[in-house]
């Protein structure tokens, strides 16, 4: 492994190495619980173990919260592992531990995924969950890997946990479209129902399953009925528009690949309050016929851990 000494000053990034075409950078972090504000005021802190993903959704809106314009640009060919996240954590739970009676509420994570797949070799996320099961912290974890289920037997020793999978929409053609690099929408749902059954919420712990269409991608008219059945019996599904009345919703670090996109689902987005809207009251009608206990938040409401 070859580590190119690299000193960037507004970033922090220290030391990067390339490796199947990702950047892979180590930075020191100086605190790992950031405070929770705006969409996610539900929460006391936001924890990221990465920066950067390998995801690199197409309308990712972290890319705007890249260290500079190049890595922007760059989006999803660059990493950063912060190397000393545990004991950050550990020192920062403690911390809170000394002046509160009541656990903290953390989003893992707001600007990465946690199970991206560099994970799988760091191992950094499951040693974070390692020492917040000391603290038991009303967690939520947002993902859309089934590299999740590794760390089952960990999971399922949280008193409070919710685990958001992300699956924005059901058709497999319109997910390679927006998001190539990511699991496929097979794999995600087979990873909730995974989940679900392997980890019983109980009058121990809460624990917790949601979906979260976030944003709402299209799903094609051929894929809707069977994406709704497969979804029936998840706790929560959360819906989120695309921010119709912004032109530039789209555009993450992908302009021009995005532009194309809009135009290729135009059937879509040339009306995409009527398809948000036709698209819920098509969920609702499922879920009533199939008496799923689901229940359906939108935006802000559905991320919150109650
Ligand atoms: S997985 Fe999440 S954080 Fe990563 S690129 Fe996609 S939307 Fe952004």
């Amino acid at each position: 492994m070859k580590y190119e000494a690299k000193k960037d000053r507004r970033s922090s990034l220290l030391f990067k190495e390339t490796r199947a075409k990702t950047d892979i950078y180590t930075v020191e972090a100086r605190s790992l619980l950031n405070k929770a504000t705006g969409f996610m005021a539900a929460y006391d802190f936001t924890l990221n173990p990465y920066r950067g993903c390998q995801y690199g959704c197409s309308y990712c809106y972290a890319a705007a919260f890249s260290p500079d314009s190049q890595k922007r640009q760059d989006w999803g060919n660059w990493v950063a592992i912060k190397t000393n996240a545990a004991d950050l954590l550990d020192r920062e739970l403690t911390k809170w531990q000394k002046k509160y009676d009541t656990p903290p509420r953390i989003y893992m994570s707001s600007v990465t995924d946690p199970y991206q797949p560099i994970e799988k070799q760091q191992e950094l996320t499951k040693q974070l969950l390692k020492v917040m099961l000391i603290y038991q912290p009303i967690l939520v974890i947002q993902t859309r890997s089934p590299m999740i289920v590794r760390d089952l037997d960990l999971l399922q020793q949280f008193e409070y946990l919710r685990i958001n999978l992300s699956i924005p929409t059901g058709s497999e053609i319109v997910r390679k479209d927006f998001e190539p690099r990511s699991p496929s929408v097979k794999a995600r749902l087979q990873t909730i129902n995974k989940l679900r059954y392997s980890i019983a919420s109980n009058h121990q712990n809460k624990i917790y399953f949601s979906v979260t269409i976030t944003p709402l991608l299209p799903t094609l008219i051929a894929d809707r009925d069977k994406f709704f059945s497969q979804l029936m019996g998840i706790d929560r599904i959360v819906l989120q528009d695309f921010h119709p009345t912004h032109k530039n919703s789209l555009i993450a670090s992908t302009p021009h690949q995005a532009i194309a996109l809009k135009q290729k689902y135009a059937w879509w987005y040339d009306d995409v309050a009527e398809s948000y809207h036709d698209f819920k009251q098509n969920l609702e009608n499922h879920l009533i016929a199939w008496s799923s206990p689901t229940e359906i938040l939108e935006g802000k409401a559905g991320f919150a851990y109650d």
